[in-house]
């Protein structure tokens, strides 16, 4: 550990020489040979001469004391060699480059464990030191151990969030037998999550963050924020980045904008089921419905019902804007309100369920893909024949190859749904996680399909993404905690928008939809560049050098 430390930074152990470390070995090297050959022939000699070997001149002493000292100067050298290529990561090469990068990146395409995490050394997980419980905590952890006190229960009983996380945490060690070291304690509010966002906290999680970028999305530059652990992911979308941007950036439309929520009710007959169906469809009933429903928000506003008949039961799919908030609670309180009106047109109705999965929230589902679900967004750019060249290192015609017959052709073999793309779910979960959206709903706001053309004569590239459900806020969940507001203001969308409502949410979707844009292009790049090496490989053997081809 010693060793590792002090011979982990800039510095080496070599440097405290005073000549450089290849003439210091040539020089003990030859002193210690020279002294071996000395003090043979001296011993020959002896023999010859019958003198006894312990009897020594001047000269021998001095031979045996340079034989020692260059012995031990050697033995310490390569031990400390040895040592450390048992212990020491392996140094990055200076001259590693973005293929490698991607390349990995494009291996890991449908698997969280990164490559370049794999070949790190295991990081040695050093704890936050954790001052010891105080007497009367003490006693209170013994309480929640001994079942005295419900551990949900810490915070309202101490009116102290932090005091009641550690409580929590000692009681919780005790209780399993299984050290929390590693998972810190302090650094965090947990004031701010209380009620709103983690019940019966512990510590948090350590998630870094990497800056892809500048994305020039609609002629503004952005610094995305993507937090993950998957190596590889930043650097190949802020190879993406660096494409839209050397082709004059990208261009987005928030084309629809609405969250939804579909409560089941029942009848005792399908026909009731189909009646309280007509009236929902009326547009005659459509204004007083939205009356009820944007009663409950300053911002939630009905756009749309749509109704699905399952015999009996009906399925009823609100659509409200809702303003620069991701919306769920917003649409639920709305939906509630519509609910109770509705009894009274309908006694005879009964409320299953405020959700009937037909909304449809962190399920794949058809009818997200279909009629979208938050913001509806397409993404474009027109990607010059040289940065394609240059900066993605593959060509047009392969990169349209590939996305026809990857994204559209492979997933359609799949039976994919929304799953027309390459790797939309890294970008929209690791932007999600630094911004404090809900990363559940990855599940559909990932839903995306990539489409790639050659244009001008076949020259540039026609990129796009279209993703129908990106549900994302910039108030409410976990948008308001330190970290996340910090991303979120990063990119210039933190909080509530005070002259658009529902502006800096739109935004943030586009964001997301331009970061997916790069993240595609750059991974579809790294493939298309593989394949072109390989299928050059096996069909055009003669070619000089294949890899020139692809780079
Ligand atoms: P969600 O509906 O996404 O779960 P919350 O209900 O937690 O979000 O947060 C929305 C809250 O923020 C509501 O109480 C709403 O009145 C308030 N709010 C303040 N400004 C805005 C805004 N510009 N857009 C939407 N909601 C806003």
């Amino acid at each position: 550990m010693a060793v590792k430390m002090q011979l982990s930074g800039k510095e080496k152990a070599s440097d405290a020489l005073p000549l450089p470390l290849y003439l210091t070995n040539g020089v003990f090297f030859t002193l210690f040979f020279s002294v071996v050959y000395f003090l043979l022939l001296r011993w020959r000699e002896k023999i010859r001469n019958s003198v006894p070997l312990h009897v020594v001149t001047l000269s021998e002493i001095s031979a045996i004391v340079v034989f020692l000292a260059s012995f031990i100067y050697l033995l310490g050298f390569f031990g400390i060699s040895f040592v450390q290529s048992l212990i020491l990561p392996r140094a990055p090469h200076d001259d590693e480059d973005d293929d490698i990068l991607i390349d990995d990146l494009m291996l890991n395409e449908d698997s969280r464990t990164a490559p370049c995490a794999a070949a790190a050394p295991p990081t040695k997980i050093v704890a936050a030191p954790i001052e010891p419980l105080p007497e009367e905590d003490e006693e209170i952890v013994k309480s929640v151990v001994q079942g005295k006190i419900p551990s949900y229960a810490l915070e309202s009983k101490l009116g102290d969030c932090r005091r009641a996380a550690s409580i929590r945490r000692e009681a919780l060690q005790r209780t399993t037998g299984k050290s929390l070291a590693g998972l810190p304690l302090e650094g965090f509010n947990y004031e701010a999550i209380l009620g709103q966002c983690c019940e019966m906290p512990v510590g948090y999680v350590q998630i870094p963050v990497g800056i892809a970028g500048p994305l020039l999305l609609d002629g503004v530059e952005y610094s995305v924020p993507m937090a993950t652990t998957e190596g590889c992911l930043v650097a190949s979308t802020n190879r993406g980045c660096k494409a839209i941007l050397a082709s004059g950036g990208a261009t987005s439309t928030v084309h629809r904008d609405g969250m939804t929520r579909a409560p089941v009710v029942r009848f005792g007959s399908a026909k009731r089921a189909a009646e309280l169906k007509l009236f929902l469809e009326e547009p005659l009933n459509f204004e007083t419905l939205s009356l009820v429903f944007n009663s409950s928000s300053r911002f939630g506003r009905l756009q749309k019902i749509k109704c699905a008949i399952a015999g009996k039961n009906l399925y009823i799919r609100f659509t409200c804007s809702t303003g620069d908030a991701m919306g769920m609670n917003m649409v639920s309180k709305g939906v509630q309100n519509v609910l109770d009106f509705l009894v009274s047109q309908f006694p005879d109705m009964d409320v299953l369920g405020i959700s009937g999965n037909y909304c449809s929230d962190k399920k794949p589902a058809a009818v997200n893909w279909i009629e979208g679900r938050g913001k509806s967004v397409v993404c474009e750019a027109i990607i010059k024949e040289e940065v394609v060249t240059k900066v993605l290192k593959t060509n047009v015609a392969a990169l349209v190859e590939l996305n026809m017959l990857k994204n559209l052709t492979g997933s359609a073999m799949a039976g994919a749904l929304g799953g027309f793309n390459a790797h939309a779910s890294n970008i929209v979960s690791a932007v999600y996680i630094a911004t404090g959206q809900d990363p559940a709903q990855n599940v559909e706001s990932s839903h995306c399909i990539t489409m790639m053309e050659a244009i001008n004569g076949g020259k540039d590239l026609h990129v796009s993404v279209s993703m129908p459900s990106i549900e994302v806020g910039t108030v409410g969940g976990g948008t308001q905690l330190a970290s996340q507001s910090a991303c979120l203001n990063l990119l210039g969308v933190k909080g509530a928008s005070k002259e658009v409502p529902g502006s800096n949410s739109r935004l943030l979707a586009t964001i997301v939809a331009g970061s997916v844009l790069a993240g595609e292009l750059s991974l579809m790049s790294a493939i298309a560049a593989g394949q072109l090496v390989k299928s050059h490989m096996k069909y055009n053997r003669s070619s000089k050098d294949v890899t020139k081809l692809s780079t």
